[in-house]
């Protein structure tokens, strides 16, 4: 295994992503940041990083809808830090309505922002990582990788594709100590989940408050949002040679939810 190891996470400058990208830094590897944002919120989030941990971090702001800005932003790490050894494929966006309202563009942005910028940056980077011998693609898909919910057509069908697709990528990769696997989460407490709570409502007649209990934690036996260090702390592992045999999966971190 190559140290120190360089990653790049897509959407890292919020939520599960910044998670993610902390959980990385803490353990001595490069980052190369990416997502929307203040400029200057951004660069104290990269320079922190950098000072508390002691490690490189970049930011590049490719936009994940497209594909020649996500291939400069690859590139871009791999000149910076050298080849890239771990892809977290994170960047995300959600849009809650009933199929026959459901905006055509936003169902588009969904699929390629949610699924179809994961192969691009999967195809910029797999290849260096089996002829080196070591690779970790780890992809952000959701407890609605593997089961749906009404009113959320695109992301459901964008995330049921990225578990599909890691598993092709684990079957690539598996003789080449590339490794693939899904992190599946149910409910994390977010900006891409607060800004669902009002439209949820709308959409079933309920309230707010109601949209968290019933809805969100409803179906979460725990009762309790996923945090963004647990997501973080397997992130972790599956970077580690005691995940060397771990691939193809959909690991779910939802409290229980897909289990009934
Ligand atoms: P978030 O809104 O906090 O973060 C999303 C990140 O993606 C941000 O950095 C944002 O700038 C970035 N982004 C959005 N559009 C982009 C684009 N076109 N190009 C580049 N970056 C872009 O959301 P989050 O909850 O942290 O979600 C992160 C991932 O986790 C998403 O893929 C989401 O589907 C998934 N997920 C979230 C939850 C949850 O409950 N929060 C549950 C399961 C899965």
């Amino acid at each position: 295994m190559p140290a120190p190891l360089t990653a790049v996470v897509t959407g890292s400058t919020s939520g599960i992503g910044l998670g993610v990208a902390t959980a990385f830094a803490e353990n001595k590897m490069n980052v190369m940041l990416n997502g929307f944002g203040d400029a200057d919120e951004i660069e104290k989030i990269r320079a922190g990083l950098e000072e508390t941990y002691g490690i490189s971090v970049l930011y590049n702001g490719a936009d994940m809808t497209k594909p020649e800005e996500i291939r400069t932003m690859m590139r871009e790490a791999e000149s910076a830090f050298g080849p890239v050894d771990v892809l977290v494929n994170n960047a995300g966006i959600q849009h809650v309505s009933k199929i026959e309202e459901f905006p055509e563009e936003k169902f588009d942005a969904i699929i390629a922002i949610n699924m179809v910028s994961a192969f691009h940056t999967t195809k910029a980077v797999i290849g260096g990582m089996k002829e080196r011998g070591f690779g970790r693609i780890i992809n952000i898909a959701s407890a609605h990788g593997l089961v749906a919910s009404p009113f959320k057509s695109a992301y459901v069908a964008a995330k049921h594709g990225v578990v599909g697709m890691t598993k092709t990528v684990a079957l690539e990769g598996a003789e080449f100590g590339v490794t693939a696997n899904a992190i599946c989460p149910g409910y994390v407490k977010t900006p891409l989940v607060e800004k669902q709570i009002p439209d949820t409502a709308r959409e079933r007649g309920i309230t707010e408050e109601e949209v968290v209990k019933d809805v969100m934690l409803g179906p979460q036996p725990t009762k309790k949002f996923v945090d963004v260090a647990e997501i973080g702390a397997l992130a972790v592992f599956l970077c580690s040679e005691g995940a060397n045999s771990i691939t193809g999966a959909a690991l779910q971190v939802d409290g229980g939810w897909v289990a009934h």
